[in-house]
C-alpha cells in the first residue's frame, strides 16, 4: 500500500475490540467523576495559538511539538497538545468565576491530544487523556482529591504497581528563590549542559531539571533541592497534603526532582508512575497545581490544580496487570433466513431490534451451515430460524443455544418467547 494511503507516523486505528475496550475504560473514569462530583466538559480540537502559547511557557510541548497551521482565513491555529488550557479558556470565556458558590469548578475531559514527538511505545503524535481540572479554590484538601481520583480510576482499572511521586514548588516567593539558587549553581555548569537546558538557565532554570538529555549527568546530583528553599506557608501546605494523603491510606514517595514539564505549576506537583518503569514514557498521570492560568486568560487570580492522564499508557498497563480483558462480543440473537422469503427474514430481525435486543442476519445467502457458524461466531443465545413453512405460516423456529431445545412460536410470540430465553426462565 503506498506510504500516503497508511496511518500518519505515530497514530493509531482503533478496531472493533480496541473500541469496546475503550468505551469500558471511559465509562469506568466517567463513573468515577461522577462519584467525585466532576462534571465532562468539551472544548475544541484547536484553539487560536495563542491559547497554548502562552507567553510563560516555555515547555518543549509548547516550544516544539505542536501541531499548528494557518487556516484559510490567514488565523494561526494549533491541535490541542494538552487539555488544561482549553478547559481554562473556557471557564473565563463562559465567566464560570462569576458565582463564588460553584467554586471550586470541577471539570473533566477526555478526548485526543496531539504533539509532534518521536513515536514509541506509549509515546503517540495522537493520543487520548484523560483529566480533570479543578478551578477555583486553593485548599491542600483539593490537592488530595485530585489525587485520589487518579488513584481510584488506577484501582479500579486493577493496577497495583503505581508509585505516586509527589513533590511541592511552593509559592511564588519561594520558586523565585529557588530559581535564583538553580541558576547560581549551574551557571558553572552550562557548557556541559544540552541547549536546552542553556535555554530553560535564563527562562526557567526549575525546568533544567526536568531535562531528559542531562537528568544524570553528575551536576545533577548536587543541585540545589527544592525543600531548602520553601518559606513556612509552602512548607506548611505541603505538610498537610502529606498528612491528608497518610490518612486516606495513599502511598507517595516524595521526590525532589519532580518539576513536571509545563511551566505554570506551583505548589503540590506529582506524578504516578509504575514501579518497575523502565524509559522515559511511563507516567500515566500527572499534575498539580496552577496558579496564574486562570487570570493570564483574564479571569482573575483564581488557582487551580489537575492532572492528565495517558489513556494508552494506563489501558497497557491495565492490561499488564490482568485487570482488563478484551470484551468479546455477544449477541441476543441470529436470524437465520433460507429460501425464497423475501423480507419476512428482516421483517423478524427489525422486530427483535425494535423490541431491544442485538439481533444479527445474513445479507449474503450464506448456507445453513455457515449461517449457524456466523451465529455461534457471534455467541448468540438465540437463534431464529425461518424457511419458506414459517414464512407463509407467520412462524419462526426458535432455538435456545443453551439448552439446545427448538420449537415453533407464532410471530406474535417471537418477541415474548426470546425474552424469556435470555431472563433464562424457559
Ligand atoms: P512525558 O514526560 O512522558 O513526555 P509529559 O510530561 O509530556 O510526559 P503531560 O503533559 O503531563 O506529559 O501529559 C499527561 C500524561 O499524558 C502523561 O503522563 C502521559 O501519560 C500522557 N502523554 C503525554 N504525552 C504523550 C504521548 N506523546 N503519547 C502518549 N501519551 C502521552
Ligand atoms: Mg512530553
Amino acid at each position: 500500500m503506498a506510504e500516503k494511503y497508511q496511518l500518519p507516523r505515530g497514530t493509531q486505528d482503533f478496531l472493533g475490540s480496541d473500541v469496546r475496550l475503550w468505551k469500558k475504560v471511559e465509562n469506568i473514569i466517567a463513573e468515577e467523576c461522577d462519584r467525585y462530583g466532576y462534571e465532562e466538559i468539551r472544548t475544541p480540537v484547536f484553539e487560536h495559538t495563542e491559547v497554548f502559547k502562552t507567553e510563560n511557557d516555555s515547555s518543549d510541548m509548547v516550544t516544539k511539538e505542536m501541531y499548528s497551521f494557518e487556516d484559510n482565513g490567514k488565523r494561526s491555529l494549533t491541535l490541542r497538545p494538552e487539555g488544561t488550557k482549553g478547559v481554562i479558556r473556557a471557564f473565563v470565556e463562559h465567566k464560570m468565576y462569576g458565582n463564588p458558590a460553584e467554586l471550586p469548578k470541577k471539570l473533566y475531559y477526555m478526548g485526543p491530544m496531539f504533539r509532534y514527538e518521536r513515536p514509541q511505545k506509549g509515546r503517540y503524535r495522537q493520543f487520548h487523556q484523560f483529566g480533570i481540572e479543578a478551578i477555583g479554590a486553593k485548599n491542600p484538601l483539593l490537592d488530595v482529591e485530585v489525587i485520589a481520583l487518579g488513584v481510584s480510576i488506577s484501582r479500579r482499572l486493577g493496577i497495583k504497581n503505581l508509585r505516586l511521586l509527589i513533590n511541592t514548588l511552593g509559592d511564588e516567593e519561594s520558586r523565585n528563590r529557588y530559581r535564583q539558587a538553580l541558576k547560581d549553581y549551574f551557571e558553572p555548569y552550562l557548557p556541559q549542559l544540552c541547549e536546552d537546558c542553556r535555554r530553560r538557565w535564563e527562562l526557567n532554570p526549575l525546568r533544567i531539571l526536568d531535562c531528559k538529555v542531562d537528568k544524570d549527568s553528575p551536576c545533577f546530583a548536587s543541585a540545589p533541592v527544592m525543600r531548602d528553599y520553601l518559606n513556612e506557608a509552602s512548607k506548611e501546605y505541603f505538610d498537610k497534603v502529606l498528612k491528608a494523603l497518610d490518612d486516606l491510606g495513599i502511598e507517595y514517595v516524595i521526590d525532589d526532582r519532580l518539576v513536571r514539564g509545563l511551566d505554570y505549576y506551583s505548589n503540590t506537583v506529582f506524578e504516578a508512575v509504575p514501579v518497575d518503569a523502565q524509559g522515559q514514557q511511563a507516567a500515566v498521570f500527572a499534575g498539580g497545581q496552577y496558579d496564574g492560568l486562570v487570570d493570564y486568560f483574564g479571569g482573575g487570580p483564581l488557582p487551580g490544580i489537575g492532572f492528565g492522564m495517558g489513556l494508552e499508557r494506563i489501558i497497557t498497563l491495565a492490561q499488564e496487570n490482568g485487570g482488563l480483558k478484551e470484551e468479546e462480543r455477544a449477541i441476543d440473537a441470529y436470524v437465520i433466513a433460507m429460501g425464497e422469503i423475501g423480507s419476512y427474514g428482516l421483517k423478524i430481525t427489525q422486530r427483535l431490534r425494535d423490541a431491544g435486543f442485538n439481533c444479527e442476519t445474513d445479507y449474503q445467502k450464506r448456507s445453513l451451515k455457515a449461517q449457524f457458524k456466523a451465529s455461534d461466531r457471534l455467541k448468540a443465545r438465540v437463534i431464529v430460524i425461518l424457511g419458506e413453512d414459517e414464512a407463509a405460516s407467520q412462524t419462526a423456529v426458535i432455538k435456545n443455544t443453551a439448552t439446545r431445545e427448538q420449537f415453533t412460536v407464532k410471530e406474535d410470540e417471537l418477541v415474548a418467547t426470546v425474552e424469556k430465553i435470555l431472563k433464562g426462565d424457559n
